[in-house]
């Protein structure tokens, strides 16, 4: 491995070059900080309305042509663009690190999960476009067949906690599936999809095809959602609401995925120690800013005190620091806003009577933006910290007397992201997690079970989001489908030979027999 003083020299004027990409006369620029030293690697552009317009139209041009293309045409420029996310990991890690400061370690799950969306969508884009035959109006004389086109132009919006993959697990069955891509990252870290494009562009996609505008969310966020004919949109909840609105007056489609408040349910016969290594690696993944990770734990109470313990020990023995290479555990937050404004929750929360039982401090002396993963008990379940997403490395422990308390108070929430259930009886846990509404639930693993079934839809219900990524659902909500329906006797009419009333009880009696017809096929092949 080479030195960490090259390689974030490396990636820094890479972020320079990468910046140049951005198709855009803005007048004014933003410049991007590394988290860990709060040093400027680079300066993009801050993309206005017209340049944002821009940039869609010579997407929507690139479109025209990368949908003429068949279909396994178009896969195997996402297939090369896979080889070569793997054989520029070395550089792409070193851009996610510097841009976001989380460890190698959490960058990598970035450079996984694009490679293992890019090959899912290679292997199952063919099938998903595909026109299919449904049933006619009337058997025999009618049919109808359903044809799958691409909506057009893409926009995606993605935040920076997990920038690349978050900009890529979207934009791939998008491009798949025959559109074009625009891709608005958060103005705190552009770099990483910067990259992916210019690799996609490398492997073969007609320029402009994915295109990254930079600049402001409240600026070039809304004229992205004008431009485009689908959004796409990562973030929080709030955003997510003014976005859906954007695209309800546009008359445009849009999936949200939006922010959590994940419980963790330990029941008492759970593998202690296994669930202490999960809470651990859910709650301080990349410092606790990970939308699917646990913030709230409920433990039975015939485990709590061995459970607690471990947690603790566990928590304490965690390294915290930043480097280019596999080092500390838990890495830098993003910016000092919200170092801010997690320590101003877990204060308010100890204020309140919480204990702390490791953490809840900043620690300036590793980097301006360091938290120390923290445990918290005793929160009163009406606080801000017990309700609201805290998006940091915090986490509460609760006892509960049995699994129906644990269940009443993982509900008690509005969001509805994803659930974890600890268990050595997996039926027991497949009846605890059908009791959570959550868009996913993972039984003996934090999060990366349900993330990593990428052939399974993901997503949140309620303040969580709308809509569905991953599997042909991920795919499918980028697809219009035109159906064409073709009668084999001429038109749906009475014939003029025949009274209207003869030909209604005609049709009222084919309505009857089609009724009888599938009465049958269920009995004769039962679900
Ligand atoms: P945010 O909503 O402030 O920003 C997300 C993106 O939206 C950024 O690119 C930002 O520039 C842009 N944006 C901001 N205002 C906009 C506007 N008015 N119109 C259009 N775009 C706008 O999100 P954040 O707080 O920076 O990110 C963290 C949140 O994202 C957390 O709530 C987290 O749970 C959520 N998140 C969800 C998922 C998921 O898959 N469900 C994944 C990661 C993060």
């Amino acid at each position: 491995m080479s030195s960490p003083a090259g390689a974030r020299r490396r990636a820094g004027e890479r972020c320079v070059t990468l910046a140049d990409r951005v198709d855009a006369a803005a007048a004014e620029s933003i410049a991007v900080r590394s988290p860990p030293t709060d040093e400027v690697i680079a300066q993009v552009p801050d993309c206005s309305r017209d340049d944002v317009e821009t940039i869609v139209d010579r997407a929507r041009a690139a479109q025209t042509t990368w949908t003429e293309w068949p279909v396994e045409k178009r896969v195997a420029v996402l297939d090369r663009f896979c080889d070569s996310l793997l054989e520029h990991r070395r550089d792409l890690l070193d851009l996610i690190q510097l841009e976001t400061g989380k460890p190698r370690h959490n960058a990598v799950e970035e450079l996984l999960d694009a490679v293992g969306t890019c090959t899912y969508y290679v292997d199952t884009a063919p099938k998903l476009v595909e026109s299919e035959r449904r049933s006619g109006a009337f058997p025999a004389i009618t049919d109808a067949r359903v044809h799958y086109e691409p909506v057009g132009v893409v926009g995606v919006i993605s935040p920076w906690n997990y920038p690349f993959n978050l900009s890529l697990t979207d934009a791939i069955p998008a491009l798949a599936a025959g559109n074009a891509v625009v891709c608005k990252p958060d103005e705190r870290t552009p770099f990483a999809t910067l990259f992916a494009a210019s690799l996609l562009e490398a492997a073969g996609a007609p320029p402009g095809l994915f295109a990254v505008a930079t600049g402001r969310g409240e600026t070039t966020g809304p004229a992205l959602v004008d431009a485009v004919d689908h959004i796409s949109f990562t973030g929080g909840t709030e955003t997510g609401r003014a976005v859906a609105e954007r695209a309800g007056q546009n008359l445009i489609d849009c999936s949200l995925e939006l922010g959590g408040k994940n419980p963790f349910i330990v029941l008492d016969d759970a593998n202690i120690s296994a669930a202490v290594r999960g809470a651990v690696a859910g709650a301080f993944a990349n410092a606790g800013q990970l939308c699917l990770a646990p913030e709230r734990i409920y433990v039975h109470e015939s485990v709590y005190e061995p459970f607690l313990a471990e947690l603790c020990s566990a928590t304490e023995s965690l390294s915290i620091g930043f480097e280019f290479g596999y080092g500390p555990d838990v890495g830098s937050m993003i910016d000092g806003d919200h170092v801010d404004r997690v320590d101003g929750y877990v204060q308010e929360a100890i204020d309140d009577g919480a204990s702390c039982h490791v953490g809840g401090r900043r620690r300036p002396d590793v980097g301006p933006h360091f938290y120390e993963p923290t445990i918290l008990t005793g929160v009163d379940p009406d606080s801000r910290i017990a309700c609201e997403e805290t998006f940091g490395p915090v986490v509460s422990v609760t006892p509960v007397k049995d699994a129906a308390t644990a269940i009443d108070m993982a509900t008690n929430t509005t969001y509805g992201l994803n659930g974890s259930v600890w268990t050595t009886d997996l039926g027991r846990g497949r009846h605890v997690a059908t009791s959570l509404d959550c868009g996913t639930v993972c039984i003996n693993d934090p999060y990366l079970v349900g993330w990593a079934a990428l052939d399974a839809p993901m997503g949140g219900v309620g303040d969580s989001g709308l809509g569905r990524r991953h599997g042909p659902e991920g795919l499918r909500r980028y697809l219009e489908s035109r159906t064409i329906a073709t009668s084999r006797i001429g038109p749906f009419v009475s014939p003029s030979i025949v009274p209207m009333g003869l030909y209604a009880r005609a049709l009222v009696g084919s309505a009857r027999l089609q009724r009888r017809l599938t009465r049958l096929k269920r009995r004769l092949s039962p679900r």
